[in-house]
């Protein structure tokens, strides 16, 4: 992929303009990418944020196969941050590229049912059960496919080297009392710090030297919080498994290996 006048292109990128925008970005003033999810699947999203009358919109809508629909182009303002805040600033539509995923959100399980808030039903392999960055208890949650990570992934690298990004940030993160995009599902911290690196360290309470750990026990539960209480997310890690340490709450870090989650920090070796 690559960006030709504010515009992605690729073999798997679309365009379908939506009329809800403003108008270009005061100079100087687009720093930010805000990632959410749709909350339903890409038809249904595409339509609500072409709608004239809905006044929402986003520059990009990513589907569950990787594709990507381009809505307006990133030097127009569209509305998909809503009353929001960021580092001291407000509003940040003003400021930020949106990008829509397309994924379900927070699900409901009866039975062996999981199901989306519009009715539709769920397998388990595509739910995660995770606590919420703004939450204290777990949920489930639908699962993003690996050609979305990849493909935001790759579209958060172009817009860095195009425009100069300098902040990734969730929905749920500059409107924490409303959203919850992307939530849990989504590798959010992974994602910006190894395309920022540097600029979250600050955020996170890590200096350099606490980035890479080895398990020192023998084997090491992972869990979905800072608590001995917290469901496991996988099984055990085994002794001398390399992690990344994303987080530092307490006596806990959240590391990321092939399952991210919070292990306890005096089982951790740093490197
Ligand atoms: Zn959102």
């Amino acid at each position: 992929m690559e960006i030709k006048d504010h515009l992605l292109q690729g073999p798997k990128v679309k365009f379908q303009k939506t009329p809800n925008h403003s108008g270009e970005f005061a100079k100087g003033d687009l720093d930010t990418i805000v990632l959410h999810y749709t909350a339903g699947p890409l038809g249904p999203s595409l339509a609500t944020l072409t709608n004239p009358r809905v006044k929402a919109s986003a520059h990009l809508c990513v589907d569950r196969d990787g594709t990507v629909v381009q809505l307006a182009p990133f030097n127009i303002q569209t509305w998909h941050a809503g009353k929001s805040e960021w580092k001291g600033k407000v509003g940040l539509n003003k400021y930020s590229i949106g990008i829509e995923i397309v994924n379900d959100g927070p699900l409901t399980k009866s039975g062996n049912i999981y199901r989306a808030w519009y009715g539709a039903s769920l397998i388990e392999s595509d739910v995660i059960e995770a606590t919420h960055r703004n939450e204290s208890i777990p949920r489930y949650w639908h699962t993003y496919t690996t050609e979305q990570i990849e493909v935001v992934n790759e579209i958060c690298q172009l817009l860095i080297d195009t425009y100069g990004i300098t902040e990734i940030v969730g929905h749920e993160e500059i409107a924490p009392m409303r959203k919850s995009d992307p939530g849990p599902a989504f590798p959010m911290d992974r994602i910006r710090n190894k395309l920022l690196k540097g600029n979250r360290d600050e955020d996170e309470g890590l200096n350099d030297d606490l980035k890479n750990g080895r398990v020192l026990a023998s084997s090491l539960n992972i869990r979905e919080a800072p608590s001995p209480e917290a469901a496991k997310v996988a099984k055990s890690l085994t002794k001398n498994q390399k992690v990344k340490i994303l987080e530092q709450k307490g006596e806990w870090f959240r590391v990321t290996t092939e399952v991210e989650g919070w292990v306890s920090a005096k089982y951790i070796g740093l490197e």
